[in-house]
C-alpha cells in the first residue's frame, strides 16, 4: 500500500496513461448530448436521487468529471467511501444543515470556536436549524431526540483549541459527528479514523493552497453522499470545473506543503512566545493536552493574543500579507475580530474564548527567518532573539 504522500500526487489520476493524457482532462460542458431521450430520463431519475450513473452527468448541476476526479482523490485521502463537493466550505456546510432539517431533526450541537461565518450561520438559525453550543463534555447531554449533527473544528478556527475526536465521537452515540478539518488537512489528520462520519473542507484554503479558488468538500460514507449530491442539484452550490481541476493538482503539493509550513509555524510559535508584545501564544504543537494519535504535528496555522494595538501589528507587517483566509503559499496575518469571526455577536466570541486582542497568522513557504524579521518588526522590534 503506498502512502499518503504517494497517493496525494496519484488520487484522481489513476487513469491517465490508459487515456494517454498527463495532465487531467478539465471539461468545462455544462450539457452532454445525447440521441436518446427515454434513458436519459432513466439516468435522470436515478442520478436525482444523489446516486451515481455510468456515463456523462447529463447536465453540469447533476455532476462533472473533473470535479469527480477531485471528489475522488478526497475520499481516498479522507479515508472515506465518498466525497462531494461545493462552490465553498459555506455551501458544504450548508447541506449538512439542510440534510438534518429535511430530515426531521433541525437539532444541532456544536463546540465553540467556529469560523466565524460557520458559527453566526449555526447560531442564526437562517436554514431552519436549532442549536445548543456545548464544550465537549457537555456534548452528550446536550444531543436530543431531534438533534440531527454534531459539529467541531479541530484545530480550530481561531484558537487552534484540539478536541479528541474519539472520545467527542463516542459522546454523540448514533448522531453524525462532522469535523472540520481545514486547518489540519488530511495530510495531517483524518478525523475519519477518529469516528467522525463527516469531514468538512473549506478547499479555499490548504487544498486549493495558493489562494485562487474558492471550494468546498464533504468526505463521507456514500449513503450521506447521496443526500448531499440531491442537496447539491436542486439548491445549485456546485463547484465549477476549473476549480475542481486547480483543487486537484493543489492536493499532489498537499503533503509537501503542509510539512514546510509547518516547521516553519512551530519555530515563530517557540519565538513569539519568548516575544515582550505577545502576551500568549495559540499553537496546537505547544497545546499541554493534546489528542494522542490524532494530529502529525502542530500545522501551519498559530494565533498570538498580544499586548497593545493588535491592529497597529496589522498595519506595520510588510512580508505577510494583511488579508482574511488561510492556507496559501504567502503567509497571511489577520485579526478575527475585525474579519474572520466580524459577523459574530461579540457575547459569542468571547464565548469562544476569542479575545479581541488576538491575530491569526496562516504560515506559507518563505524563509522562516525572513518571517521572523517582519514579525519582529511589526511587533515593535523589541525582541531580543
Ligand atoms: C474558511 C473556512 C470555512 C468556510 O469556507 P469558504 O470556502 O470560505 O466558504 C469553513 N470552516 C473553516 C474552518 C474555515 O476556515
Amino acid at each position: 500500500m503506498t502512502t499518503l504522500n504517494t497517493r496525494a500526487v496519484h488520487a484522481g489520476r489513476d487513469d491517465l496513461v490508459e487515456l494517454g493524457v498527463h495532465a487531467v482532462p478539465l471539461d468545462l460542458s455544462t450539457t452532454y448530448p445525447s440521441r436518446d431521450s427515454r434513458t436519459e430520463a432513466d439516468r435522470l431519475d436515478v442520478l436525482c436521487t444523489g446516486a451515481q450513473v455510468d456515463g456523462p452527468p447529463v447536465y453540469a448541476r447533476v455532476g462533472n468529471p473533473t470535479v469527480a476526479r477531485f471528489e475522488t482523490a478526497m475520499a481516498e485521502l479522507e479515508g472515506c467511501e465518498a466525497a462531494v463537493a461545493f462552490a465553498s466550505g459555506m455551501a458544504g456546510l450548508s447541506a449538512c444543515l439542510l440534510a438534518g432539517v429535511s430530515a426531521g431533526k433541525p437539532h444541532v450541537v456544536a463546540v465553540r470556536p467556529l469560523y466565524g461565518s460557520s458559527d453566526h450561520l449555526i447560531a442564526s438559525g437562517l436554514l431552519g436549524n436549532e442549536v445548543t453550543f456545548a464544550r465537549p463534555d457537555e456534548v452528550a447531554g446536550a444531543i436530543r431526540d431531534d438533534t440531527g449533527l454534531v459539529i467541531v473544528e479541530t484545530p480550530a478556527n481561531p484558537t487552534l483549541s484540539e478536541t479528541n475526536l474519539r472520545r467527542l465521537s463516542d459522546a454523540c452515540g448514533p448522531v453524525p459527528l462532522l469535523a472540520d478539518n481545514t486547518f489540519a488537512t488530511p495530510a495531517l489528520q483524518r478525523p475519519a479514523e477518529h469516528g467522525a462520519r463527516i469531514v468538512l473542507h473549506s478547499a479555499t484554503k490548504f487544498l486549493g493552497g495558493h489562494g485562487d479558488v474558492l471550494g468546498g468538500v464533504v468526505a463521507c460514507d456514500e449513503e450521506y453522499a447521496r443526500k448531499l449530491r440531491q442537496l447539491r442539484f436542486l439548491t445549485g452550490a456546485t463547484l465549477h470545473p476549473l476549480a475542481g481541476y486547480l483543487l486537484l493538482r493543489g492536493l499532489s503539493t498537499l503533503p509537501l506543503r503542509m510539512r514546510a509550513a509547518s516547521e516553519t509555524a512551530a519555530e515563530l510559535a517557540a519565538r513569539l512566545s519568548e516575544h515582550p508584545r505577545v502576551a500568549k501564544v495559540h499553537y496546537p504543537g505547544r497545546n499541554e493536552h493534546r489528542p494522542e494519535k490524532q494530529m502529525t504535528g502542530g500545522g501551519p496555522m498559530l494565533a498570538v493574543e498580544v499586548h497593545g494595538d493588535p491592529h497597529a501589528v496589522i498595519g506595520a507587517v510588510r512580508l505577510f500579507t494583511p488579508a482574511v483566509s488561510l492556507g496559501s503559499v504567502d503567509s497571511l496575518i489577520q485579526h478575527p475580530g475585525s474579519l474572520s469571526h466580524h459577523i459574530m455577536d461579540p457575547a459569542d466570541r468571547a464565548d469562544g474564548g476569542i479575545s479581541e486582542q488576538l491575530l491569526r497568522i496562516s504560515v506559507g513557504l518563505e524563509d522562516v527567518e525572513d518571517l521572523w524579521a517582519d514579525l519582529d518588526q511589526a511587533l515593535g522590534g523589541s525582541s531580543t532573539a
